[in-house]
């Protein structure tokens, strides 16, 4: 899963991106709302976080201009605590939640998690595939009951797979979901990592599409 991190604090952005990628996403961090407007028209993203008080644009701008482009991707914006009101405005202008700071990593993780459930149509939080299971919250991998070895990588890339089960995923879209602009990628990464799954996973789960990308079919229960 994609994430883009808008926040001009250096020291609170570092802390936040450094977790978001020890959660195993990939996410790309930027600094005020012109070169988030950048990103956002350029990068496809599965959700954004978002400081409303912003050097050249502010929040609350980025926001109304990103739903008046038709972009529906889930949005969480942090605001200062004595600007709630700020709360009100962004959620009126198409926030999908709000984190008040100071906040707890914690605490970020676990919106993020409910938003990207929601926004997958899922109430349920765990993922069920045959006797795959999947925690998003615990970032644990089960098959038939026992728990699987797995890599914040494989987590990825096996959730988007199951997330988009009977629908072809391609590698460039698999590729974006894991990796951050600034991330070396070796060419066959997304091959490796398949690889992986399929070792611990069983090597019917993911089919290759040549040419096009990958599939995990819809399973039967
Ligand atoms: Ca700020």
């Amino acid at each position: 899963m994609r994430v883009l991190l808008v926040e001009d604090d250096r020291l609170l952005g570092d802390g936040v991106l450094n977790g978001l990628r020890q959660a195993g996403y990939a996410a790309d961090w930027v600094y005020d709302g012109e070169q988030a407007d950048a990103a956002l028209k350029t990068e496809e993203y599965d959700l954004v976080v978002l400081d409303l008080g912003l050097p050249k644009k502010s929040g609350i701008d980025v926001l109304r201009d990103l739903r008046g482009r038709g972009k529906s991707v889930p949005v969480l914006i942090l605001t200062a605590r004595d600007t709630t009101e700020d709360k009100v405005i962004g959620l009126d202008s198409g926030a999908d939640d709000y984190l008040i700071k100071p906040f707890d990593l914690d605490e970020l993780l676990a919106r993020i998690r409910a938003l990207a459930r929601r926004k997958s149509g899922r109430s349920v939080p765990l993922i069920t595939h045959g006797e795959i299971v999947l925690d998003p919250a615990a970032h644990t991998v089960t098959k038939a009951g026992a728990v699987v070895d797995i890599s914040p990588k494989e987590f990825t890339l096996l959730q988007t797979l199951l997330d988009n089960s009977g629908r072809v995923v391609s590698r460039s879209r698999l590729e974006e979901s894991l990796y951050a602009w600034n991330e070396e990628v070796e060419s066959n990464a997304i091959e490796v990592h398949i690889h992986h799954l399929r070792k611990k996973l069983g090597a019917e789960l993911i089919r290759t599409i040549r040419g096009v990308g990958y599939i995990v079919d819809k399973s039967a229960g």
